[in-house]
């Protein structure tokens, strides 16, 4: 035995004497490496950019001229009432004094007819992007331009989207715009540079082929005029310019739909220059490009007091190769992290509206501050933050659509991996978000062209009953001074069945999702400046802390301070009823989209429409062999089945099998009538487990889930969920040991509404008073409550 020890011994010192030694050979540890913080700034475009000026660094000084004089709408004569932009075009062929294109080699002609004036066709599987006019590939040959003239124009730059300018007269200039991406039109937004003006000139615009039938220029909207010389004497930045404004219909026809003979809208502004040698920019509204929004995010990576509450990731790659990226914001303490709720802002979905990344910035700015204010929030919440969905929409100044030519968001219903990547993980993402914690508020930052000021669009299924839905935007209201209730209309509309709104108030019921709009002109006739949109971003945090406060007063010893959500409640009832009439739309589809078919003309591979359309083709080559399908719709069934019984016929009877038969597998038919069965289906539907946490959804918030699995909570939400018929609506609530069952309605009208509402505890032991659960759960049971 001790022999063995002393040899045990002598062997540990000499290993030890071994390691000692390898150790000191070993090359000393690297250093830890820095996190890298920010983000390369690497915008990929279908054409070469040039730089922008530095915009919008202080948003201090901001001139507003007075010199709007009164709008008087031009007295069109109309010569031929059928004339398109390609008929201007062959008359003013010689005037064309300049093009976007003229410096790409855009390829061979091709003798596509699925080419619209000014669309960019990118076949992402060649490398170059081609430019068409209506199959006549009018970019082949290089046109040249007057010489003589010396006001020179351009677009090629970030969110720059004028495609040609024609020399009308002296001092007068017909501007066409440029589609969107792969659209016959869309066109609203504008953004262009001129130089070669004279001190003094004063040159009228003519912009020929805008999309909406009415504008804010008609009331006082001045365009937003950037000059370069300007800036350099006097420090000016984006300010509000232009007179002899008007708006009115255009003689031209729209090329498409051609048999509905629509018109295009036309702008007419002039400016007077005020420096020889100057550039000026003109846009519709402050322009916020894909590198401002990059710029950006860098100066809050690198601030060491504002990154520690904020992480960046990448949701996903566009089309155009740019990258989507969605932010967290929250305290970095654990303490109570799984009790936080979730948050989630989005803008930029249509990235003709600027306004939007302005009021995200507000948000972002105010979120990663050290206001105490702030700091409430990042200790009570998880922010999610999508700042640009349509980042190639913005680069290439589309106004309304994505790179593949469609509304994104139109398309969160059911969207496309490939064609609308944004979309796709976007709706993944904060769907694993709401199985991990309960999301509290969805906005989706917008601007709109036709209104003044800002104010939401919010879910209700009764435009009568005032609903918990009402509660938040009428807080916001309160504390932003920009913000105008009575501009808010709360309905599920049709139309906008597809968009973020819609899909994510019906899917994850969240009661609080609202589009928020903010107008491109301002209100009470004065223009918005930058600033005022960054402070409708505070705003909606400062209303959004408030209701914080009340939704987690019991657990801070505060349950004697007033109810804000009771006191909005309380007051929605007092006020008038109005019935919600959204005039002036901003958000109609537009006929300008191409179809699905054409759709998957232009993008071959990997597309949805290509499923689609193979269905089709099956479904119409089914249609010509069987005219009558059994089962194409329920009453031919019901029709067809009663024949048959009346015939008693039992070889009829065994060909016709009853459309709920699940025997028929290989009928493409079979998925697209799908949806009538499904919505029966849903109803009998088992609910998706509250707590469940989906693992292919990377949302960082492991803690969470760690704590779930320690809890066993998901056991014991499985076992309860056997017996018990109720459905849970509302999922971890941020006190998860309570939970909320709540009854749906049967009745029609009161689909989705609560009926009656029990409460639960599981798990953990509940400390809470029953009035004050109560209480909460009287919040989330909305027109109960009121009625
Ligand atoms: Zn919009």
């Amino acid at each position: 035995m001790n022999s063995n020890n002393n040899n045990n011994n002598d062997s540990s010192s000499e290993d030890d004497l071994q390691v000692y030694e390898t150790l000191t050979k070993l090359p000393p540890p690297n250093e830890l490496l820095p996190r890298k913080l920010t983000i390369d700034i690497d915008v990929k475009s279908l054409y070469p950019l040039k730089p922008l000026p530095q915009f919008c660094k202080t948003y201090t000084t901001f001139i507003e001229e007075s010199s709007q004089k009164q709008c008087i709408i031009p007295d069109i004569q109309v010569t031929d009432e059928n004339r398109t932009l390609l008929d201007y075009y062959e008359e003013n062929k010689q005037n064309l004094v300049y093009k976007r294109f003229d410096q790409l080699d855009l390829g061979k002609r091709t003798s596509n007819d699925r080419t619209y004036f000014a669309s960019l066709l990118a076949n992402f599987k060649r490398t170059q992007p081609r430019v068409f006019f209506r199959g006549e590939a009018l970019f082949d040959q290089k046109l040249t331009p007057c010489s003589c003239d010396q006001i020179q124009f351009d677009s090629n730059f970030e969110s720059g989207n004028l495609f040609c300018a024609f020399k009308k007269a002296d001092n007068v200039y017909d501007l066409i715009l440029q589609n969107d991406i792969n659209t016959r039109g869309n066109t609203q937004w504008f953004f262009f540079s001129v130089t070669g003006a004279k001190a003094g000139q004063t040159i009228q615009f003519n912009i020929l082929n805008h999309l909406k039938t009415g504008s804010l220029f008609n009331e006082g909207l001045q365009p937003a005029v950037y000059s370069v010389k300007e800036n350099q004497l006097v420090g000016t930045e984006w300010c509000r310019e232009g007179f002899n404004i008007s708006y009115f219909k255009s003689v031209f026809m729209k090329e498409y739909p051609l048999s509905l003979k629509k018109k295009y809208y036309q702008l007419r502004f002039h400016y007077t220059f005020k420096h020889d040698g100057d550039k000026v920019y003109f846009a519709h509204s402050y322009p916020y490009t894909y590198t401002n929004l990059l710029e950006f995010l860098n100066t809050q990576l690198e601030d060491q007091e504002r990154n520690q509450y904020l992480s960046r990731k990448v949701l996903c790659t566009t089309l155009g190769g740019n990258t989507c990226e969605v932010l967290t914001i929250t305290s970095n303490s654990l303490q109570k992290r799984a009790f936080r709720k979730g948050v989630v802002f989005l803008a930029r979905q249509h990235p003709g509206e600027p306004q939007g990344s302005y009021v995200m910035q507000g948000i972002i700015e105010f979120l990663t501050s050290n206001n105490p204010q702030a700091d409430y929030l990042r200790q009570n919440c998880i922010f999610k933050i999508f700042p640009m969905m349509n980042s190639d929409g913005v680069v290439n100044g589309n106004y309304r659509c994505g790179l593949e030519g469609s509304d994104l968001n139109r398309r969160w219903k059911k969207p496309n991996k490939y064609l609308h990547p944004s979309v796709y993980y976007a709706k993944k993402y904060v769907k694993g978000f709401s199985k991990e914690r309960q999301i509290l508020l969805v906005v989706d930052l917008h601007g709109h062209s036709r209104k003044q000021s800002s104010f939401v669009y919010g879910c209700a299924y009764s435009s009568q009953v005032k609903t918990i839905e009402r509660v938040f935007a009428l807080l916001m209201s309160k504390v932003n001074p920009f913000m105008d209730y009575s501009s808010c209309t709360f309905r599920v509309e049709n139309a906008k069945d597809k968009t973020a709104r819609i899909q994510l108030w019906r899917e994850l019921k969240i009661n609080w999702v609202y589009t928020y709009e903010c107008s491109f002109y301002g209100q009470q006739k004065k223009h918005y400046q930058i600033k005022d949109y960054l402070n409708c971003g505070v705003s909606i945090c400062n209303a959004l802390s408030q209701i914080v406060k009340d939704t987690t007063k019991e657990f801070t010893n505060q349950a004697n301070q007033p109810d804000i959500q009771q006191q909005m409640l309380e007051e929605l009832g007092k006020m008038p009823q109005t019935d919600d009439q959204d005039n002036g739309s901003d958000s109609s589809q537009s006929e300008a989209e191409l179809s699905d078919d054409e759709m998957v003309q232009l993008f071959q591979p990997k597309t949805y429409s290509m499923k689609q359309k193979s269905l089709l083709k099956q479904q119409e080559t089914n249609n010509k062999k069987k005219p009558q399908q059994p089962n194409s719709n329920l009453k031919s069934t019901l029709a067809s089945q009663k024949t048959s019984i009346l015939q008693e016929s039992p070889s009829k009877n065994s060909e016709q099998k009853p459309p709920m038969s699940s025997q028929k597998p290989k009928n493409p038919l079979y998925r697209i009538q799908a949806p009538q069965r499904v919505r029966q289906i849903d109803q009998v539907k088992q609910p998706e487990l509250p707590l469940m946490v989906d693992k292919s959804v990377q949302t960082d918030d492991w803690m969470y889930r760690q704590w779930l699995i320690q809890m066993g909570k998901l056991k014991k939400q499985q076992e309860f969920q056997s017996f018990t018929p109720t459905r849970n609506i509302y999922k971890s609530s941020s006190q998860s040991v309570t939970r909320f069952i709540v009854k749906n309605s049967t009745t029609k009208n009161d689909r989705g509404r609560v009926d009656s509402i029990s409460l639960m505890a599981s798990g953990l032991q509940n400390k809470l008073s029953s009035s004050s659960q109560q209480r909460q759960m009287m919040r989330y049971s909305g027109s109960n409550f009121m009625s």
